[in-house]
């Protein structure tokens, strides 16, 4: 079988075997059951925002992209900026900001919460708050390796528009790979092909191995969850969507990624999807001591204590993992290393910017939300906030550094399509025997 993988994962001291095991045992029935729970359910984002790089031809007339809206009665409280009221009593002028952001709204609800319990935390007057407030703004532009909305957009619930196959191909789709290959990515040169050919790889330094991997792994990923949801009836049929619609196609998984159909790359593909599961991997497992201290408020103190608990859990395993990814050989030595840092923080954003010109909104949902979490991921792997957790805790002052909400949220939900595409290969190799 083709996508019986074999060996070492390059770059990484790890094999395909101990990642399988680990991620189809381990990991893969927590996220599942971690991934329902309110607090990740309700993602934020805007898909109206304008493509910044070509006319917008995401005018999307398939049936299959729609993003069903959510209705406001959905929303946990919590997650619409309502005041806690032990929050309501100490009368700080953080607490007026808070209750001035408060809007009731799917559409226009406040600010994260997270972000403000960031604000609870910080003894500051008012007088300072402002000059603070742009500093921290200016701080957080500097790590962050994904270009920030415009506008709050809307509540997305994931668990009713689930990342599945909805026939986006041809042009629209080509271009946005293409561009993120071939002007996005680090490339050696005389490379005519969108992929880079594995024989051409060893030419490039680690960092720029890397960012092609990652991004490798993401399209990977992508592809492989519209085969294993694929639209197994006619698309002109007028049933509406009941769920037995969906399924493995083996044929089209074989099409993507054999190596007859790809020039023996399809195999490297999937390893890269193996790569970018192990660097995600370790950002969790960085970020664990932070992770462990979140509220995951929703306003449900049950849900919120179930939440904290099975996140936890999670923690304490992905923790257990033998052989992490070691992302401090990277960037290591002096102005040069630096400057490539920047460089690839830039391109970075730049991919986050292309997300706005998909062409299908279901695919841009998952894509700005994949693309948003991998770039999370990056800043807890490079940004060195999280290198030095400890001292930065224990001070209290959750606003020298935190992640927002909808990072933690992209994050947790990016790992969790990478470890149900690793579960999906296997599924789909015992299809085959
Ligand atoms: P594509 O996947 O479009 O690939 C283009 C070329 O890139 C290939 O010909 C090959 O040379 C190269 N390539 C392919 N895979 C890799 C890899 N892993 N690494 C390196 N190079 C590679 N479709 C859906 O049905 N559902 C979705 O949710 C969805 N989400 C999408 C999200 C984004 C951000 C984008 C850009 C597209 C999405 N699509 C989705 C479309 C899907 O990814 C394909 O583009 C589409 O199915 C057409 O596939 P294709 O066979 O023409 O090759």
């Amino acid at each position: 079988c083709f996508c019986k993988l074999k060996g070492s994962i390059d770059d990484c001291t790890c094999n395909v075997d101990t990642v399988d095991y680990f991620n189809n045992m381990r990991i893969y029935p927590r996220i599942q059951s971690l991934l329902v729970r309110d607090y990740f359910r309700f993602y934020k984002v805007n898909l109206k925002q304008d493509c910044p790089f070509w006319a917008d031809d995401s005018k999307c007339a398939i049936r299959y992209c729609h993003v069903l809206p959510c209705q406001d009665d959905d929303i946990p409280e919590g997650l619409k900026g309502d005041i806690p009221r032990d929050i309501h009593l100490n009368e700080s002028p953080v607490d007026k900001y808070r209750a001035n952001a408060q809007i009731n709204d799917c559409r226009h609800s406040a600010k994260d919460h997270n972000m403000e319990l960031g604000y609870l935390n910080t003894t500051i007057s008012s007088e300072n708050y402002k000059e603070f407030e742009r500093w921290q703004q200016h701080d957080d532009a500097q790590d962050n390796f994904c270009v920030k909305e415009s506008s709050p957009g809307e509540y997305v619930d994931l668990l009713l528009n689930p990342e599945r196959y909805t026939g986006y191909k041809g042009t629209s789709a080509h271009r946005i790979w293409r561009c993120i290959y071939m002007e996005n990515c680090f490339r050696p040169e005389n490379s005519p092909h969108i992929f880079i050919q594995s024989s051409k790889m060893n030419g490039m330094c680690l960092e720029k191995r890397v960012f092609y991997r990652v991004i490798s792994g993401l399209h990977t990923s992508i592809n492989i969850h519209l085969c294993s949801k694929y639209l197994l009836v006619p698309q002109d049929s007028l049933q509406v969507s009941p769920d037995n619609q969906w399924g493995p196609n083996l044929d089209e998984l074989q099409r993507r990624f054999s190596s007859e159909t790809t020039g023996d790359e399809g195999p490297n593909w999937l390893k890269n999807l193996y790569f970018t599961y192990l660097l995600q991997l370790r950002a969790l497992a960085k970020a664990a001591p932070y992770l462990e201290r979140e509220e995951y408020y929703t306003g449900n103190e049950v849900e919120d204590e179930d939440t904290r608990l099975a996140m936890n859990d999670i923690l304490n395993v992905v923790r257990s993992f033998p052989v992490h990814f070691n992302e401090s050989v990277m960037f290591t030595g002096g102005a040069e290393a630096q400057v490539l840092k920047e460089e690839f923080r830039q391109h970075f954003i730049n991919i986050s910017r292309i997300m706005d010109c998909v062409g299908c909104d279901k695919c841009k949902l998952w894509g700005k939300l994949q693309i948003h979490g991998l770039g999370t991921a990056l800043k807890i792997l490079f940004s060195g906030k999280f290198d030095k957790w400890e001292s930065t805790l224990n001070n209290l002052n959750r606003k020298l550094f935190f992640l927002e909400r909808s990072e933690i949220v992209a994050l947790v939900n990016a790992f969790g399509r990478l470890s149900e595409s690793i579960f999906e290969l296997d599924r789909f190799r015992r299809m085959m025997r």
